[in-house]
């Protein structure tokens, strides 16, 4: 069944899900608090639309796999075909903001580090990537954005585009050079520091300014 991409108003996208391309170590603190080194180009991996379920209501987690982190980034919906895209290209082709969880199998991902393989089964595994309802492009601000999550009204982590190693729009570019995005694909932008485990019961909120907010319970 196709994953349709719904907008807080209520309105669907007319396209629907394709993939979801994601950036590792986004922001510095991060690449820190996980002993990472600040890349110098970005890192580039992609979520199947099969690992794509709403941010709202319950989600789930794999229970044998070690621990599972929540990493909670800004989420891009795409409009607009971009291929090798100028900056102005990547502007027009944003179709709505969002926030999504790029869950992460931490330990398997180690595991796949330490032996230089790719890290696909620590974070593409069906459930992966929590995506919430998008807020139109004129309700927002691009060289202003910030968001967060609360864990069980504990704010635990606080992102600021401003603190982004690739902004938003390079970013774009940079990845139309490597894979055509198309409408309906989404694009993650990395995390903010804070992350940690998922555990089942825990309530979560995420907020992107004032206009986007957004509960799940972990089951
Ligand atoms: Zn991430």
């Amino acid at each position: 069944m196709q994953y349709m991409h719904q907008f807080v108003d209520g309105t669907t996208f007319h396209f629907p899900l394709g993939k979801v391309v994601c950036v590792g170590r986004n922001y510095a603190e991060h690449a820190k608090e996980l002993n990472n080194p600040v890349p110098s180009s970005p890192i580039l991996f992609i979520k199947p639309a099969t690992s794509v379920v709403p941010l709202a209501g319950e989600i789930g987690f794999p229970k044998d796999q070690g621990s599972c982190h929540f990493e909670t980034e800004l989420a891009l919906l795409i409009g607009a075909e971009l291929k090798n895209a100028t900056a102005e290209q990547a502007v027009a082709a944003i179709a709505g903001f969002g926030l999504a969880l790029d869950l992460t199998l931490r330990d398997v991902q180690q595991q796949l580090k330490d032996k230089g393989h790719p890290w696909e089964i620590a974070k593409s595994f069906d459930g992966a990537c929590p995506i919430s309802t998008f807020v139109r492009p004129d309700q927002v601000s691009l060289d202003k954005l910030t968001f967060e999550l609360e864990v069980d009204g504990q704010v635990r982590q606080q992102g600021d585009t401003a603190d982004m190693i690739t902004p938003i729009i390079p970013l774009l570019q940079f990845m139309s050079r490597h894979f055509t995005l198309q409408p309906g694909d989404v694009v993650l932008t990395g995390t903010p520091a804070g992350v940690g485990p998922l555990q089942a019961g825990m309530n979560l909120a995420a907020s992107l300014m004032d206009v986007g907010h957004w509960q799940a319970r972990v089951l």
